[in-house]
Formats: C-alpha cells, sequence, structure tokens
C-alpha cells in the first residue's frame, strides 16, 4: 500500500477540478445546516436531474418528513439481482431548544437548550451561533426560520466564564464537567419593553417575535429549533488545500452521494441512495434508518416497475444487494497521536477511507464486512484509479462509534464503511482535505456504476 498524499498523483489541472467541485460543497454546506435544509437542498438537485415523486418514474425519489430522502434509479439490469445502495446520514451533532426555552434573569432574555448528538460541550461556548428550524402555530400553521447566517443579522452565545473568575466552578473539573449541558444556554436579548415591571426583557423578546414571525411563547412547544454555528464554510490552510466547517459528518458523504448519483446514467445494478436522518443518536426515530421508510419506499419502486412486492421477494432482493455504509472517519490527529495506531489509521489527504468494521472494545456493535467484500471494493477502487486508504477509528478500547452499517447488514446485503477523513470531527468546525472529498465522490460514483 502506498501511504503517501494524494495530492501527488494530481496534476495541476486536476488540482484545479477538485477545488471547483469543492466550491459547490461549499455552498451546500452553507444552505445545508440542519437535516430539513439538506432534504430541500438535496430535492432541489435531484428535481433538476430528472428524478421525480411519481413511483412510475425511472428516476423516483421521496421525502420522509421533510427530514429523510431517498432516491432510486433503475439499472439495465432487473432489481433481482440487487440493488447498489449507498446511505449517508444529514443530521449532524448540535444543540436543539428545549420546548419551553425562554426566560428572563438578571435583565438578560435566555433560552434553554438540549444538545444532540455527541458534542463536547465546551466547543459550543462564545462561538457565534444560529437558530434555524421550524415552528408550527396553534392553528397548525407553520414558519421556517433561520437567523444568524446573513452578515447584517445577529447571531447568538452561550456565555462563558471569565478565566479570572473560573478557577473552581471550572479549571479544576474534568473537562467534560466544566460545562454542564443545562448550562448550554443562549443569550437571546437584553432590552427591557417600556413600563413594564416582572420580566420586561422577556416580554420584550416576545413582542420582537410575535411582529417578526406571527408566533406567541407556546408555539414554541411545537417547533424543532436547531443551534449550529454561525460561520460559513471556509478554505483552510496557506494553500486552500482544506475545508473548514460545520456538519461535515456526514455531509461531506452526502453531498458526494447525492453528485455521483446525479452523474450516474446507464448503469447496470439499479442505485438507491439515502440521505438518513437520526444517525448521530442511534438511527431511531420514524425518520431514521431503523424505521419502515426504507421497506414502503422499496415497496412503491417495484409497483412502479410493475413487478412483484411482497414481503419475501423484497427480502431475497435485499440480501443479494451491496452497500456502502457512506460516513466520516477521524483522521490521525497530529497533536494527539496516542489515541491512534499508526499503521490502521487513516490520514487527511490521502484519498477516501474504506473501514472493515466499526464498533467499540472486541469489536462490539460492529459491522464487519467479509474479506470478498472487501476484495471487491477494492478491486473496484483500484480499476476506476480512485485514490482510497483504510482506517480504523482510534486504538483498541480508545472509545470507538458506529454506523448505520448494522442495520442495513440486518436484510443480509453486503455492507462496509467508506467515507471522507475529518480532523475536529464532532466539532463546530470540521476539517476536511479538498482531495478526500472529491476521491470520495469518484468512489461512490465507481461504486453506483459497477
Ligand atoms: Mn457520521
Ligand atoms: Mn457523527
Amino acid at each position: 500500500m502506498k501511504n503517501e498524499s494524494g495530492w501527488k498523483n494530481k496534476s495541476k489541472e486536476k488540482i484545479e477540478h477538485i477545488f471547483a467541485f469543492c466550491e459547490e460543497y461549499k455552498t451546500f454546506l452553507n444552505r445545508a445546516k440542519t437535516e430539513r435544509e439538506a432534504v430541500t437542498c438535496i430535492k432541489e438537485y435531484l428535481i433538476q436531474h430528472g428524478f421525480k415523486e411519481e413511483t412510475h418514474a425511472h428516476k423516483v425519489f421521496r421525502i420522509n418528513r421533510g427530514k429523510e430522502v431517498i432516491a432510486f434509479s433503475r439499472g439495465n439490469l432487473s432489481p433481482e439481482e440487487g440493488f447498489n445502495i449507498i446511505v449517508a446520514h444529514i443530521d449532524a451533532p448540535r444543540l436543539d431548544l428545549k420546548q419551553s426555552p425562554l426566560y428572563e434573569d438578571v435583565g438578560l432574555a435566555m433560552l434553554r437548550t438540549h444538545y444532540y448528538g455527541g458534542i463536547k460541550k465546551y466547543q459550543w461556548v462564545a462561538i457565534p451561533l444560529a437558530l434555524h428550524g421550524v415552528i408550527v402555530r396553534a392553528d397548525g400553521t407553520s414558519i421556517h426560520i433561520a437567523v444568524g447566517e446573513g452578515s447584517d443579522e445577529p447571531v447568538f452565545v452561550i456565555d462563558d466564564l471569565l478565566p479570572h473568575l473560573s478557577r473552581k466552578v471550572q479549571d479544576e473539573k474534568k473537562l467534560s464537567e466544566a460545562i454542564e449541558g443545562e448550562k448550554l444556554t443562549l443569550l437571546f436579548g437584553s432590552m427591557p419593553l417600556a413600563d413594564e415591571e416582572k420580566e420586561a426583557v422577556k416580554k420584550y423578546i416576545l413582542q420582537v417575535l410575535n411582529e417578526k414571525y406571527t408566533i406567541v411563547e407556546d408555539d414554541f412547544i411545537s417547533a424543532e429549533i436547531e443551534i449550529v454555528p454561525a460561520f460559513k464554510a471556509r478554505d483552510v490552510g496557506i494553500d486552500r488545500s482544506m475545508i473548514g466547517a460545520y456538519g461535515q459528518d456526514d455531509r461531506a458523504c452526502a453531498f458526494t452521494l447525492l453528485k455521483a448519483l446525479c452523474d450516474t446514467n446507464n448503469q447496470q445494478h439499479p442505485c438507491i441512495a439515502i440521505f438518513t436522518d437520526k444517525e448521530e443518536v442511534g438511527s431511531e426515530g420514524n425518520t431514521g434508518l431503523k424505521s419502515n421508510f426504507f421497506q414502503i419506499f422499496l415497496y412503491d419502486i417495484l409497483t412502479g416497475m410493475n413487478m412483484k412486492n411482497d414481503e419475501a421477494f423484497m427480502r431475497k432482493i435485499l440480501f443479494l444487494s451491496r452497500a456502502l455504509s457512506a460516513d466520516v472517519n477521524g483522521a490521525f490527529n497530529p497533536t494527539f497521536q496516542d489515541v491512534h495506531e499508526k499503521q490502521n489509521a487513516c490520514y487527511l489527504g490521502r484519498g477516501v477511507c474504506i473501514s472493515k468494521f466499526t464498533g467499540h472494545g472486541g469489536k462490539v456493535g460492529a459491522s464487519d464486512a467479509h474479506a470478498e467484500y472487501v476484495g471487491e471494493i477494492r478491486r473496484l477502487l483500484n480499476k476506476e484509479g480512485v485514490i482510497w486508504q483504510t482506517g480504523e477509528l482510534g486504538k483498541i478500547d480508545e472509545g470507538g462509534g458506529g454506523t448505520v452499517a448494522k442495520f442495513h447488514a440486518i436484510y443480509g446485503m453486503d455492507i462496509i464503511d467508506c467515507g471522507t477523513p475529518l480532523l475536529t470531527m464532532h466539532s463546530p468546525f470540521e476539517v476536511s482535505s479538498k482531495l478526500d472529498i472529491y476521491e470520495t465522490y469518484r468512489a461512490f460514483k465507481a461504486f453506483l456504476n459497477s
């Protein structure tokens, strides 16, 4: 195996092409900061590329409750020969507003949050934050909001303690306990309503919200508001070889999957691309991969092809299918090298990463791809000249993690983890290599075409 930078194999023209590809990726990252926004972007792109919601179409897509998308593209072969399936997720670690979030204390209006997914809480204080989501009013009407993205819009912030006073309450504690979940409260306003004695600031905030969005305090009960970093995707490094942005886990794979699917035509096997929600909380819930949406979609597309669609038939097709669990991996960290095992880690700039297994401890909770299937993927990537590497997530017993692979392995299909290496993964500003983003796209395209 060649353990070297993938950039070495790229001509000046190719590098320009990769950089241009990543400009589009950055736009996607800026527009799709929540799963709902990702669905909007994905839907728009699919429609532009001939996908339709009609069951009988050759290219079909379906949306589940505005948070999950599945797209299907017919191949030259019948579904009876199995599908080529790629699954990426479009949810990302973040803070959600609580259902009764607003309160006033010491003359400041604050919003209470509940964090979603695996975050390091200390990373979310003292940075500019934006508010994205949907609010459903008492009469059933709803409004989508996004505040904090435009340069003229206000942002929000979670207060942190000044170092002069943090010695006892923070500095002497464990890092994981220095900022408690309940202390992740958002600074939301500070101006009082005139001639008001009690909770004047809160009342003024409610007046502003009502004027701007026609909502009242109780409407937060039926709202999903996500707090995400307010900053935009940026080039990182003096050579501009990397991208820093929020939500690259797993939009690195969602974007490249979307591009690969739309650039794939006349392929042998029918293809399915799944952009799922709730991966960061175990794929639970009716928009997560454990829900029945996938089976119902399959039922529909088989009906659309005038094929048999009973349970036994669908199970057999899935058993014969091949899949990629398209998810990012933690790249070798230059500063904290001890958590990795050098020989089996993945590295930034060395291409898309294949992980035979995930899990923790003794491969607990893992989906472990068969050697034969790994061999098949290896031959495919080599044949197409994709720059790739293998990597496991950290040293044994250092921690670990899982992906959606195991949920599709239940159907009996072959599945392997394949995605982009990231630095500062799960932080508000994750870093990827432009080369790895592009090679992820090439790997997905090669797979869909195989
Ligand atoms: Mn992920
Ligand atoms: Mn993740």
